[in-house]
């Protein structure tokens, strides 16, 4: 059993109090102690900045050649927080039940409370750091919904807020670098974490241009390193987002929690051909003023604007009365691909559905939809060639988001002492299902309100004697990285590492993607460990190992892809139940809801690495606040 070190107390006052009881490390100190940040992207950013203000030492990693480029630059739809500006009935208490019902009663309602409240400063953080968020005709901070929510508490820059509040995270790092707080390290991977008595003692990193190898020592490694739905091989993510870093990680004996618990979103463009290495997102905004529809008649031919207002079937409205296209996100893909699955599907293959604004820009003009949604419709023009000023969007579902990923406590550190995990790379406060506009909120709130409060607790307790990396568990983790990275070369296989984690990927989506079964996820595994040992004998890497190499880097990913494949069918299998995006075919009520088992799994399941198979732990969740029901957006 898992012990999540949540403090005891009311659950309003539980961080002020907690916050009071962490210790401080002297200002004058500060400096001896010494932080490696894994990641650019919103958490990282943010922690290594508000880090670095209050004087510590930092060192911060990142794969691409500027930290601006991480993949949080891409969030397009907006970021959640209870002000109630609109003073339609929202507050702290609403956020934390809408999160904690939104995720299907999978998560830690401490740390659930927690974000709610931590939220309001993000927005006030942000707003003072210059990030443009839309406003009223009057100047005041503009909202609107997102999906499982039936308040407006979404907060946006058109469709790039992600862009925005990266700016600002990124300014504030600037100013760090600048003053020589933070030295900056780019195009560099962390391959390996470096453990020693259980404690987290720092990292090595391969340059990735010139293909050097170095280590690095520091009081507390910090990693955020996001999210893992690449494993999926096609997905909204940037193309360099893995899960290297986590995975290698959980080797050295960091729990791996809920791997399983993947987000597919609903509101993407289709997959158009085998070729394909990227899918793009539309954000979930739309569905705020897009409707979702697909023509009553099974195979319909004609397009859209032929089909008659009768002959529209808008399922999520009719499905769904109360929250309508503003379903969650889970609720929405499945119904999605129901339609699809039942032959209602429209576009060459049947496998998209329409996501159309007519009745919108009647109402409110192009001018308005075009501030609120601009960039979105020319990226949807620019890959489609359809306007949708004029035609309804084709949306099909896609991989997205991770809930899943290292375990945490309370304090945001692994079991690992010193290894504090961020952002979306740890399993996080969304349980079994994420809300839109809810991961940059946690991403920031980690960043900038936790993490440097509770690192600084950890830092408190460990002496300040300076750090090296002179320890043979250095010398033996760099020495056997250099091996893992030569072997991978020149192994004379004949299979592209692109083709491999192609394979994978369609494994992935199939058989663990929007919906499981026991028989499908036991052939998965068996699929996986062919293409384990696929990898292992006929994988083909060109080029050096000491050179700049991204068939190299590719390479590792994909092998840390293929044991995190097989970690999320396992951890799909033995969850039988459904919750949240975790859907299994066995465990559905008459109209296709999901069913939980509370009995049996009310707990996160904590995988442990172990060489033959990994062990399955668990932390019990109880829910003090909000009692579990059955999850309904009719
Ligand atoms: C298209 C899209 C739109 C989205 N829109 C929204 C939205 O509107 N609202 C919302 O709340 N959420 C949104 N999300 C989700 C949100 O963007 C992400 O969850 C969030 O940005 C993740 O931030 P992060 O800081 O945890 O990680 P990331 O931004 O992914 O940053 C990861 C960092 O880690 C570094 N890194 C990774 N591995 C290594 C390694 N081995 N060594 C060194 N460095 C490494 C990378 O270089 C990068 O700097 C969206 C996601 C997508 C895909």
């Amino acid at each position: 059993m898992i012990d999540a070190q949540v403090p005891d107390g009311d659950i309003e006052s539980l961080w002020e109090n907690h916050r009071f009881n962490l210790k401080l490390v002297s200002p004058a100190n500060r400096a001896a102690y010494k932080i490696i940040v894994i990641g650019t992207g919103l958490a990282g950013a943010s922690a290594a900045a508000t880090l670095a203000a209050q004087g510590f030492g930092v060192d911060v990693f990142c794969l691409q050649d500027s930290p601006r480029r991480a993949h949080s630059i891409a969030a397009q739809g907006g970021i959640n927080a209870a002000k109630n500006y609109p003073n339609d009935g929202d507050n702290i208490w609403r956020l934390f039940y809408d999160t904690v019902k939104g995720g299907d009663f999978r998560s830690r309602e401490a740390n659930v409370y927690r974000l709610a409240q931590v939220a309001n400063a993000i927005i006030d953080q942000c707003v003072a750091q210059g990030v443009p968020f839309a406003r009223e005709y009057g100047g005041y901070l503009a909202n609107r919904s997102f999906g499982g929510a039936q308040v407006s508490r979404t907060f946006y820059a058109r469709g790039q807020t992600g862009q925005q509040l990266l700016l600002g995270a990124y300014g504030a790092l600037m100013r760090q670098i600048g003053k020589k707080r933070i030295n900056m390290h780019t195009r560099k991977e962390m391959v390996d974490l470096v453990v020693e008595d259980g404690e987290a003692r720092g990292i090595i990193v391969r340059d990735l241009v010139t293909g050097e190898f170095s280590r690095h020592a520091a009081h507390a490694v910090v990693m955020a390193s996001g999210g893992y739905s690449n494993v999926f091989h096609l997905s909204t993510n940037a193309m360099a987002s893995n899960a290297s870093a986590i995975i290698r990680a959980y080797r050295k004996g960091a729990l791996f929690a809920n791997p399983c618990f993947t987000q597919i979103h609903p509101t993407c463009i289709p997959r158009s051909g085998h070729y394909q290495s990227k899918l793009t997102l539309m954000s979930e905004s739309l569905r705020n003023d897009g409707r979702v529809w697909v023509p009553k008649k099974s195979g319909d031919p004609r397009p859209a604007a032929a089909i008659p207002e009768a002959e529209r079937d808008y399922f999520l409205e009719r499905q769904y009365p109360s929250f309508g296209n503003l379903v969650p996100r889970d609720v929405a893909s499945r119904a999605l691909k129901n339609r699809c699955d039942a032959g209602f599907g429209v576009g060459s293959e049947g496998q998209a559905v329409y996501l159309d604004f007519e009745a919108a820009l009647a109402d409110g003009g192009q001018a308005d939809m075009d501030n609120k949604y601009g960039n979105l419709f020319e990226m949807y023009q620019d890959i489609t060639a359809d306007d949708p000023h004029k035609t309804p969007m084709r949306i099909y579902p896609a991989s997205h988001y991770t809930m899943g990923g290292l375990w945490v406590d309370y304090n945001l550190m692994s079991n690992i002492r010193g290894l504090f995990v961020l952002g979306e790379a740890n399993f996080s406060d969304h349980g079994a299902n994420r809300l839109g506009a809810s991961a940059l909120m946690q991403g920031l709130a980690d960043g900038y309100f936790i993490a440097p409060c509770t690192i600084a607790n950890y830092l408190a307790g460990v002496p300040r004697s300076s750090v090296d990396t002179d320890s043979t568990i250095f010398a033996a983790d760099e020495q056997a990285a250099k091996n893992y990275y030569q072997g991978l070369i020149g192994t004379g296989g004949k299979t592209p590492v692109d083709e491999l984690h192609h394979a994978l990927g369609s494994v992935m989506w199939n058989q663990v993607g929007m919906s499981r079964s026991a028989t499908g996820l036991q052939s998965a595994l068996t699929d996986i460990e062919q293409l384990r040992q696929d990898y292992a004998s006929n994988i083909c890497v060109p080029g050096k190992a000491d050179d700049l190499n991204e068939q190299l880097e590719k390479a590792a990913r994909v092998a840390d892809f293929i044991e995190l494949g097989d970690l999320m069918a396992r951890d799909a299998l033995a969850r039988n139940e459904s919750c949240g995006a975790h859907f299994r075919e066995e465990y559905q009520s008459t109209e296709h809801e999901p069913v939980r088992d509370d009995q049996q799994f009310q707990h996160v399941a904590a995988w442990a690495y172990q060489p033959q198979a990994p062990a399955r732990l668990e932390e019990p969740l109880t829910f003090k606040y909000i009692k579990p029901e059955t999850r309904s957006y009719k």
